[in-house]
């Protein structure tokens, strides 16, 4: 910058704030125009342009094998930073006083399934999340795309009024919910509102899309969707088979549900609900690193044998 043009007043200084990666910075210089400070001592032109630009993904690191022949799976612990997602005050049946937050058991289980999968050495992994962040719902599909990921897995635990309601279930995208259930639960993953099956408002998933929703919409018919639907469907057996014994599921353990994060139209998704957080049995369970390494390990498997089966296929 030229001082001297500046206590001169040969140019009027414009000052530009830019939104970089969610921080802002000034930025000052000099335009070629004339008279920029006046004879009271105050700038009479001001510049200011707040351009709207989405702040870069960073994309997570790959765990697993150095080779970027083998299959990637992105696994994405729900919820995170300020969205605590389901909360259990009396985690460990009452005795213990720490509050369970579906945030913290997502993202340990997460990470058990993420070291299950390196131990196998076939698949690469990654997390859209490996600490207490918040990331919107289509940013996590998004990421695994920009990836490349064969597959992406939601990973999240249930909470429900009935402390009865327990046990794991599987969901993979449909627009129209199979049950209320599942309706209830796509109001409370988007965070919006679903009367009837139709998703009223998604929540920050509309926001963060940027009205990316009724493209995406548009894609659910086209074939690429229904094939990655076919395949979320393939994979929701292996996983019901593979954890099947670590886990105990839900009667009807499938289920269909509009998900905001499991809308990327060509990607094989689902999403995972790892027990109730609001059941004494499942929260202990969850809670304890012994019990998520069990889940973990056949989630693990699962991912293994889904992949292995494509490459069978080909
Ligand atoms: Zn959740």
């Amino acid at each position: 910058m030229n001082y001297r043009a500046l206590s001169y007043g040969a140019g009027a200084v414009f000052i530009a704030l830019l939104a970089v990666g969610g921080g802002y910075f000034a930025y000052a210089g000099l335009t070629g125009k004339a008279a920029g400070w006046g004879s009271h001592g105050v700038m009479h032109r001001l510049d200011v342009s707040l351009p709207v630009a989405d702040p870069p993904l960073s994309l997570p690191p790959i765990s697993g094998p150095n080779d970027p022949s083998l299959p990637l799976v992105v696994i994405d612990p729900g919820h995170g930073g300020r969205d605590p997602g389901a909360i259990n005050d009396a985690a460990n049946g009452g005795k213990n006083t720490s509050r369970l937050m579906e945030k913290d058991v997502t993202l340990a289980l997460s990470r058990s399934i993420r070291d299950g999968i390196v131990a196998q050495g076939r698949v690469r992994v990654a997390l859209t999340r490996d600490d207490d962040r918040y990331i919107s719902l289509p940013e996590r599909y998004e990421m695994a795309r920009k990836m490349g990921a064969g597959l992406f897995l939601s990973i999240h635990a249930d909470a429900a009024e009935n402390e009865e309601a327990q046990g794991a279930s599987i969901y993979t995208l449909s627009e129209t919910a199979s049950d209320r259930e599942a309706a209830r639960l796509a109001a409370r993953e988007n965070g919006g509102a679903v009367i009837n099956g139709v998703v009223l408002s998604t929540g920050d998933g509309v926001d963060a899309t940027k009205g990316m929703t009724a493209d995406v919409s548009t894609i659910l018919i086209d074939l690429s969707q229904r094939d990655a639907m076919r395949s979320s469907a393939d994979f929701a057996q292996i996983l019901y088979r593979e954890a099947g014994p670590y886990i105990g599921f839900r009667g009807r353990w499938h289920r269909y549900a509009s998900l905001v994060v499991l809308k990327a139209p060509d990607m094989p998704s689902a999403l995972f609900e790892a027990g109730y957080i609001s059941s004494a049995q499942d929260a202990a369970r969850l809670a304890d690193k012994a019990g998520r390494d069990k889940i973990a390990q056949g989630v693990a498997r699962a991912v293994g044998v889904y992949f292995a089966r494509l490459s069978d296929s080909r």
